[in-house]
């Protein structure tokens, strides 16, 4: 580290953070150092401004907005002093914002520690250095395209690698690379060369997110930085995408112009923990991919490779399976408490696999969210529902209600508002009679998006209902301004609720919650005449579970309906 005197300047008007700071800072290994304070925003420009310090942080949890806006001034006046923003670990999505708007690198406010904190001072004097000794940003971006060059690539992959630990997230790096280039240059001419490496460009611009980095780093070369990875499917996904959106062909020159890729994929820390094995390790997987037909992608990681295989497969298997009709719709009916009549049945998915019989959707749903194929068969799911209520109701049984399982990645696609009204108007079937089933999970996450579309929905008519209630974590604040209008208590704790006392008193707080709520309470899995005692005792609305019938198919249901009176309990 450094000897000389490294100024530091912390921007935060909560007092009290001062010295916390000031204590961290002793703790670490910087030898000569000064830590001043500004505790007003207000003043904070004109701190920023005067240039006498190497560093800065600003705090960004109490106001993020004017934070952001501080930094932005500033660094249009010309600041080069590195900013490291202090963010909420509760709002992520600010810290993203934090660095888009030009933040140096970021400390979540609450979780930082003097080791966190010297890695990040080293690298913001680190990489200040390098900053002053060039000419200025156009260094670091190339002509052609505007993408980050080698040399900003590069920085940002060390960046990226320091703070990869801490944010215990993995990062992958993609090289990438055009198949018969050559060929394209030599029959249509340099120029029509570099503008397809624009278009190219473009491409996989669109590919990635904001927070990840598509560099040209050679001639037909591009390398790819992905942050925050969680798993193998991530990258996987990302790869996949690649060779996808390469594939239509590129207009040039009044010709289409097909071309293939081959890009090598290395993964942190599997396969390197520093740029320079990453790089070769990318680089080498890529070597590999080329001497295969078509585009193609490798991990340099052996086991990766695997598990794209697999993937690809039961990718593949899904697929057919849509296209082929496989899946079908079986329904649990609802029955009220009151009437004892069916009111209502739940569709649940079923995969009539040619070689595995007959498969449940535990086995299959996580890997199509995993996959995004939960969308298109989500879809299938609502078509279907709505087109045997349509049957039913032709054949003139009671109009009962029907509640389908949504997955949020189903709420994520920005078509689903759109399909879904028009799958219901097409179907010519009354929208109230449909209710949508959410984990708390997926109400909890994301929450604003997702509540926006249930609100959405909800004023056309369908309803929601609150799915395995008691397995997650539901903040009631929440629950209430929902359109919520059912909770389904979760089997797990309909099980036991004849024998088990704690088991009994939570049902019980929960009826009586629901209904203080205004909403209806649904037991899942009631399976014994006990339990439907009980339930009945305490004034629970609806059940659902083995003892009135397991998930029928749909011949069976309407049979079902048609002699509901025949409900005895
Ligand atoms: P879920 O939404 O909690 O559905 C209830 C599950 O409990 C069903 O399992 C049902 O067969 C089972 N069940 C009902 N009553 C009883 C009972 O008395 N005893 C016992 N032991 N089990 C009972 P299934 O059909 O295997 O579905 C499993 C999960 O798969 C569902 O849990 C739901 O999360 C998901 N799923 C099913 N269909 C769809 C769908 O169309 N879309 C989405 N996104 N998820 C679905
Ligand atoms: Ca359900
Ligand atoms: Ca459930």
């Amino acid at each position: 580290m450094q000897q000389a005197l490294v100024r530091m300047l912390l921007v935060d008007e909560d007092i009290s953070q001062h010295s916390q700071f000031a204590q961290l800072i002793e703790q670490i290994t910087l030898q000569n150092h000064q830590l001043n304070w500004c505790s007003s925003f207000a003043e904070a420009p004109a701190s920023i401004g005067a240039g006498v310090y190497d560093i800065i942080f600003l705090d960004s949890t109490l106001d993020h907005l004017l934070s952001r806006r501080i930094l932005s001034a500033a660094l249009t006046q010309g600041c080069t002093t590195p900013v490291v923003m202090l963010c909420d670990p509760a709002r992520p999505e600010t810290r993203d914002k934090a660095l888009a708007a030009g933040a140096e690198d970021y400390l979540y406010k609450g979780s930082i520690d003097a080791e966190v904190l010297e890695r990040v001072i080293r690298y913001a004097l680190r990489y200040s250095t390098k900053k002053q000794d060039s000419d200025g940003p156009q260094l670091y971006f190339d002509p052609l395209t505007g993408l980050p060059n080698r040399q900003l690539f590069f920085d940002r992959l060390n960046h990226a690698i320091s703070r990869v630990e801490r944010d215990q997230h993995s990062l992958a790096l993609f090289c990438f690379d055009v198949d018969g280039f050559k060929k394209v240059n030599d029959s249509f001419g340099h120029e029509a060369g570099d503008h397809l490496i624009e278009l190219i460009a473009e491409r996989l611009r669109d590919c990635v997110r904001r927070t990840d980095t598509v560099s040209r780093i050679a001639g037909d070369e591009f390398a790819i930085l992905i942050e925050e990875v969680d798993n193998t499917t991530d990258v996987i996904n990302v790869a996949q995408k690649l060779t996808e959106l390469m594939a239509p062909p590129f207009p040039l020159n009044g010709h289409n112009v097909s071309i293939g890729c081959s890009i090598g994929i290395a993964v942190y820390p599997e396969a390197g923990e520093e740029v320079d094995s990453l790089l070769k390790h990318a680089d080498l997987a890529k070597q590999k991919a080329k001497t295969t037909q078509g585009s193609a992608y490798l991990f340099y990681n052996e086991q990766m490779n695997v598990e794209a295989m697999r993937q690809l497969y039961q990718e593949a298997d899904l697929r057919r399976g849509l296209r082929r009709h496989e899946f079908e719709l079986y329904y649990q009916p609802r029955i009220a408490l009151a009437s004892n009549r069916i009111i209502g049945v739940e569709a649940l998915i079923r995969w009539r696999h040619p070689v595995r019989g007959m498969v449940m959707p535990n086995d299959f749903i996580p890997m199509a969210e995993d996959m995004g194929l939960i969308i298109p068969l989500g879809y299938w799911v609502v078509r279907q529902a709505l087109a045997d209520i349509k049957i039913m109701d032709e054949m003139g049984m009671p109009p009962i209600e029907m509640a389908i399982n949504l997955s949020f990645k189903q709420l994520q696609d920005d078509k689903f508002l759109e399909k879904i009204t028009e799958a219901i108007y097409s179907a010519g079937v009354d929208p109230s009679r449909l209710e949508f089933e959410l984990t708390e999970t997926t109400i909890m996450t994301n929450a604003e998006e997702t509540h926006r579309c249930m609100r959405s929905l909800n004023a056309i008519g369908p309803t929601f209902s609150l799915d395995d209630f008691g397995t997650g974590y539901s903040s009631f604040a929440h629950i209430q301004r929902l359109p919520i209008n059912a909770l389904k208590v979760d089997r797990s704790f309909i099980q036991n609720v004849a024998t088990d006392g704690d088991d009994a008193s939570i049902v019980k707080a929960m009826i009586n919650l629901a209904h203080s709520l205004n909403m209806k309470v649904v037991a899942e899995g009631a399976e014994n005449i006990e339990q439907m005692n009980f339930l009945r005792t305490h004034k629970c609305d609806q059940v659902q579970g083995y003892y009135f019938s397991p998930p029928v198919a749909f011949e069976d249901l309407a049979h079902m309906i048609g002699n509901d009176d025949r409900v005895a309990m």
